[in-house]
């Protein structure tokens, strides 16, 4: 089978809910995936940021494999020894109290909204079914009924209501904005510390620390999504770090695992996680021991290789060289580590051509948001890497 028979395949038996490139992989290692010609190419996307630690982390597999070979599932009915575990060293590695593992990101987003929820009628006083969540104008936070209900995306949104209330929107970035939609019933703030799928916008400088400090003046949850932003990504353990915010909740998941499995967690302190009593909340798998090994394996990964530090070495390096390249269809480069979004102009015919011509080059990125090419490697990258994909990229914007 070719490239194009498991394209026609694709299409055929599959719900169109996607629209890849038309490149179909086979094998992964590092920064880098083939596909099924045998054609290399650098990934600049890293599964939305699931894959920190780059393909098939030799660590990772092995605890993957070792533990797949003892226990896989045991339900949270039993208890299993590889979850305590996992929630020590995110504890140490965070310095939250606690944590509570989910699978999908979207899983602990909700997870979040159910705990800020009880949080306002339990500590709050908010009468019951009454609170209210603000969020941001452009939010990516999942594909759930419940969060779909606060998106601002006519695609994500128009034909899946009727929509859950309780959720004010406000414009991203502006803390005023935050301070005057709230009201005595308001339960938390519920933030992307930069918005990734929405084009790697990134908020005016003190915004996450203003927004901290109106919720603690306001006795309001502040609860931030760092699924795409944490774990290294942007340079710091946690996006919020640069403006040393400690969020009362932090949500974590994709770059969790490390590409092997999904898991996610949301991670607070004891006086706001510690409500949840027992059968308010579960998951299935959540917490298996599977997950749980193979979260400690990424998590070690992250700390022993530094990853966040070479995420702020290299995106730094990588950020500036593609501000350096001329090009007619540019109008910004941005970015914070190795979260990189370069802003087409609107001239420049949509981001989709140019990955489609990176693709041809060996460059995988994906456009967000019509206009924006997100760079966002492995953070394993090296230098030599970024140098030898940089002329590609350069003579990509500036094709005609
Ligand atoms: C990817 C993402 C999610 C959703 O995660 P899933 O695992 O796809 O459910 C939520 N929030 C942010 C910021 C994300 O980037």
């Amino acid at each position: 089978m070719n490239t194009q028979d498991y394209i026609a395949l694709e299409e055929k038996y599959g719900a169109h809910n996607y629209h890849p490139l038309d490149v179909v992989i086979t094998r992964g290692e590092g920064v880098w995936v083939y596909d099924v010609d045998g054609k290399k190419y650098l990934d600049c996307l890293s599964a939305y940021s699931a894959l920190n630690q780059g393909h098939v982390h030799p660590q990772i597999l092995n605890a993957l494999l070792e533990q797949a070979k003892k226990i896989t599932l045991t339900s949270r009915a039993f208890r299993n020894d590889q979850l305590p575990l996992l929630y020590k060293e995110l504890s140490e590695m965070t310095g939250y109290d606690m944590s509570l593992p989910m699978n999908s990101g979207a899983e602990a987003v909700e997870t979040a909204v159910k705990l800020v929820r009880k949080w306002a009628y339990r500590v709050k006083g908010v009468p019951r079914h009454q609170a209210e969540i603000i969020t941001a104008a452009g939010n990516f936070h999942g594909r759930t009924t419940t969060i779909v209900s606060f998106s601002t995306e006519p695609s994500y949104r128009d034909d899946f209501g009727p929509f859950t209330p309780g959720f004010i929107t406000v414009p991203y970035g502006d803390a005023s904005a935050i301070e005057k939609a709230i009201t005595k019933n308001t339960a938390a703030v519920l933030l992307e510390p930069i918005q990734g799928e929405g084009g790697v916008i990134i908020p005016p400088a003190g915004y996450l620390k203003k927004v901290a400090e109106i919720c603690r003046k306001n006795n309001v949850l502040f609860a931030a999504d760092e699924i795409q932003t944490g774990l290294g990504r942007t340079g710091k353990l946690f996006a919020c770090e640069y403006e040393g915010v400690r969020p009362d909740i932090v949500i974590v998941g994709k770059a969790l695992a490390g590409g092997f499995y999904p898991v996610s967690a949301i991670l607070a302190d004891k006086s706001i996680l510690g409500l949840f009593t027992p059968g308010e909340h579960g998951s299935t798998f959540g917490g298996n021991p599977l997950a749980a090994a193979v979260a400690r394996a990424a998590l070690a990964v992250i700390r022993d290789e530094k990853l966040a530090e070479r995420a702020e070495k290299m995106g730094t390096y990588f950020m500036e060289q593609l501000a350096e390249i001329p090009s007619p269809h540019v109008k910004e480069v941005r970015g914070k580590g190795l979260l990189i979004g370069v802003e087409l102009k609107p001239s420049a015919g949509g981001a989709r051509r140019f990955c489609e011509a990176m693709q041809k080059k060996g460059i995988l990125a994906k456009e967000t948001h019509e206009n924006v090419i997100r760079f966002a490697p492995p953070l394993i990258i090296e230098k030599d890497t970024i140098d030898w994909a940089l002329p590609s990229v350069r003579e990509v914007l500036n094709m005609k």
